[in-house]
């Protein structure tokens, strides 16, 4: 398959009718009209073989987790996704394996009605990066940088299972990997790691109320570092009121367990600050989203995160999450 005919392929499974895109793949560049009295959201990332998925996993599950750790960044801002592009980078031309990335790529695209409108096709080693662009009524995209002492921290969806999910596929053999696993808990982990649902549609619940938020790529204490950095203030933390913490302390071992739901990375779980007024009404929408949702601390004025468990002072682990050149 010839570059040309590979595009012609990627648009012809992906290329979606939304009445904003005025011109997708097959120009210099896509023509996209925002919508009136909205600020336009930007984000990508990349995924590199071997450094954000295990060598062997399933092309499906690629395609679908490229378009999802987007799609969590705009999640992230409280936004709405829109429009993506795909760079995608591959040693060779597999038609098989290109056709079971798109279909990962566009189960979750339409899923959430996101249009590819452009994107760049190389030859090199495995590597997909993807830009997602969305929208948020303007002035009201939730930034990092808002906790205020006195709010509350609450964390939506699960955290620690995609780490799990890691350690079990590092576990087994390159060509045992795309192999379902029979034990359910096993096979959550993994799909928490390879098909991790991004929230997207908690933004309108959190928009007007989180006066912070981000999205939990690298480890919840990692990322809560970013929070209380830009916001200048700290927090109280309690390791058991983190809902995955009980199943995975049962697992793994109190000590195994901490160290996922503390620094295990790629869950794609939200962190938001919520005044304490607010608090009950946010607990009470991710419910009827289905989403599992908790208060598991405070932030205060005095810096630093004071972790705690079962009442009792933690020590905080060294390591606080994935960096690339640590
Ligand atoms: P140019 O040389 O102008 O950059 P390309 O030949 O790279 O154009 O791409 C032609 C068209 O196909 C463009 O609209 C581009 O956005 C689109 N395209 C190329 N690769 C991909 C891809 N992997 N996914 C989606 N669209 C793509
Ligand atoms: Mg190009």
């Amino acid at each position: 398959m010839r570059e040309f005919a590979l595009i012609d392929r990627v648009r012809e499974t992906c290329a979606s009718a939304r009445a904003d895109v005025l011109l997708g793949i097959g120009d210099d560049a896509a023509v996209l009209a925002v919508p009136p009295g909205h600020d336009l959201l930007v984000s990508t990332d990349t995924l590199v073989a071997g450094v954000h998925f295990p060598h062997g996993t399933a092309a499906s599950d690629i395609g679908w987790k490229s378009l999802a750790v987007n799609l969590s960044d705009i999640a992230a801002m409280a936004g709405t996704p829109a429009w993506a592009s795909l760079a995608l980078t591959l040693p060779a031309v597999d038609p098989d394996w290109l056709g079971e990335f798109l279909e990962g790529f566009r189960t979750l695209a339409r899923r959430f009605d996101v249009a590819l409108v452009g994107g760049d096709t190389t030859r090199g080693p495995l590597s997909i990066t993807v830009t997602i662009q969305g929208v948020v009524p303007a002035g009201q995209a939730v930034r990092r940088s808002g906790a205020r002492a006195g709010d509350m921290l609450v964390v939506f969806g699960d955290l620690g299972r995609a780490a799990a999910g890691l350690r079990w596929q590092l576990g087994r053999p390159e060509h045992a990997r795309a192999a379902a696993p029979d034990d359910p808990e096993i096979a959550a982990d993994l799909r928490a790691l390879n098909r991790p649902e991004p929230l997207v549609a908690l933004a309108s619940i959190l928009r007007g109320r989180a006066t912070a938020l981000i999205d939990v790529s690298d480890g919840l204490l990692a990322d809560l570092g970013h929070v209380l950095r830009q916001s200048g203030v700290g927090v109280s933390l309690d390791l058991d009121r983190i809902p995955s913490w009980p199943g995975l302390r049962a697992r793994f071992g109190a000590d195994a367990a901490g160290a996922l739901v503390l620094t295990g990375g790629d869950d794609y779980a939200l962190l938001a600050a919520i005044p304490p007024n607010q608090v009950e009404a946010v607990l009470a929408g991710a419910q009827g989203l289905g989403i599992a949702a908790a208060s598991i601390g405070s932030f205060a004025s005095a810096p630093g995160i004071r972790l705690g468990c079962a009442g009792k002072p933690m020590p905080l682990p060294e390591r606080s999450g994935y960096d690339h050149f640590q």
